[in-house]
């Protein structure tokens, strides 16, 4: 199977039993432009998992339906501004806890949360913005609500996946994916200043055998900055993580 990191949080994965993506976002502003486009990379893509409504995680997802056929699961609130925002509601579903959302690859949603930014962050982001960045990140963080985030469960050449979104879950939920038993965690490196800690605590009670960093680049600049994957990682020895780590750089393939 192959996996590709579209850069930010955003996934495709392909599979003898098909193509799927997660949070693609492609636009990037200022940030190094990204190799794929929402006209030709996702022709074959036959669902979107959407972990929640920032628009780093859905603002390039109603370009993209207009050219596939694409399915988009997404929860809650994110669902109905991705209609407004153009989504047909013939391609809408909503990303329920409750059932298996895709069976091909036996798909399910968990309830779980975002990571709160801290004041060091929001204060480091502020010192590199002018006056007309944050006015324009003002409006990004109005026009695209967090609502609710999910993440993701799958399995695809007889491994085992869990893909986070953002790096808030709790205690609880954390030892419940543990028993999981999950291959590979896709673990988002974004939205603290010591997220390498944070993220690396969570990889250590759920405990994959292998780890992909996501969400490191510079998706966004000024608003965002290069997270160091380095720094994760000796923070992954210093928890006693024995698994893997999987660096893809960005904009590349991985066969798993
Ligand atoms: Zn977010």
């Amino acid at each position: 199977m192959e996996f590709t990191w579209l850069g930010t949080a955003g996934f495709i994965v392909k599979d003898k039993q098909g193509e799927i993506a997660f949070d693609p976002f492609l636009s990037r502003g200022r940030g190094e432009p990204a190799p794929f486009t929402a006209e030709k990379s996702f022709a074959n893509t036959q669902a979107i998992f959407v972990g929640h409504g920032h628009f780093d995680h859905t603002f390039d997802i109603p370009e993209i339906v207009k050219n596939s056929d694409t399915q988009v699961f997404a929860p809650g609130l994110t669902g109905q501004i991705l209609k407004w925002r153009g989504v047909p509601a013939a391609k809408l579903c909503d990303a329920s806890n409750r059932e298996l959302l895709f069976k091909p690859f036996k798909m399910r949603a968990f309830k779980s949360s975002h990571v709160r930014f801290d004041l060091p962050l929001v204060l480091s982001t502020i010192k590199q913005c002018s006056f007309k960045d944050c006015i324009h990140i003002c409006g990004l963080g109005l026009g695209y609500p967090k609502g609710l985030v999910q993440t993701y469960y799958f399995e695809a050449g007889g491994k085992k996946f869990l893909f986070m979104s953002s790096a808030g879950a709790s205690r609880h939920e954390l030892e419940m994916y543990r028993g999981l038993e999950v291959d590979y965690l896709l673990a988002p490196l974004q939205g603290h200043s010591r997220i390498q800690e944070i993220a690396a605590k969570q990889t250590e009670i759920i405990r994959p055998k292998v780890v992909i960093p996501h969400h490191w680049d510079d998706f966004y600049p000024p608003l965002t900055q290069n997270v160091s994957v380095e720094i994760f990682r000796d923070k992954l020895n210093h928890v006693g993580f024995k698994g893997d780590v999987l660096e893809m750089p960005l904009f590349s393939s991985a066969q798993i």
